[in-house]
């Protein structure tokens, strides 16, 4: 078995679709970057490529290239899983940790576990998703900005 960690943070702006661990989120604002911005999904494949010591999401999907521009970040999920199988891992579980001040996450936790368990082909007691504010306090307490750790547990097949 081995263990990886992944972190990402991405800016809140009005303009954007809100997308967090998949699930398309009605809010006035959302976050900035090449692809979806899905900072979730983007600290889930750090996590895993972590794990098969694979190096970075952004080794495998600079945000340099156009092909990533507006991409669906289940995407580099996929891949990553792909890449894991072909290494001979597969994901035992995840722990998801949500920092962001806005929006309320509480009632959203159990269908992006859901949404994420059924991406990683787990079962849903092998995906864990909590939710923090920022206190108010910070570039995530102003809702300047939404960040997300995962840490993901993978075993050979
Ligand atoms: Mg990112």
């Amino acid at each position: 078995m081995r263990v990886g960690i992944g972190h990402d943070t991405h800016r809140l702006a009005p303009g954007r679709p809100l997308i967090l661990g998949g699930l398309h989120i009605e809010h006035p604002r959302g976050l900035v970057g090449h692809s979806d911005a899905d900072v979730v999904l983007h600290a889930l494949t750090d996590a895993l490529l972590g794990a098969a010591g694979l190096g970075d999401i952004g080794d495998f999907y600079p945000d340099s290239d156009p092909v990533h521009k507006d991409r669906d970040s289940s995407f580099f999920v996929r891949e990553t899983l792909e890449r894991l199988n072909q290494k001979g891992f597969r994901p035992v579980n995840v722990d998801v940790i949500i920092f962001a001040q806005e929006p309320k996450l509480g009632p959203l936790k159990a269908r992006m576990r859901d949404r994420l368990a059924g991406l990683l082909g787990l079962p849903a007691d092998a995906v864990n998703v909590k939710a923090k504010t920022g206190e108010q306090v910070g570039a995530i307490g102003r809702s300047e900005a939404i960040a997300c750790q995962v840490i993901a547990l993978i075993e050979n097949t």
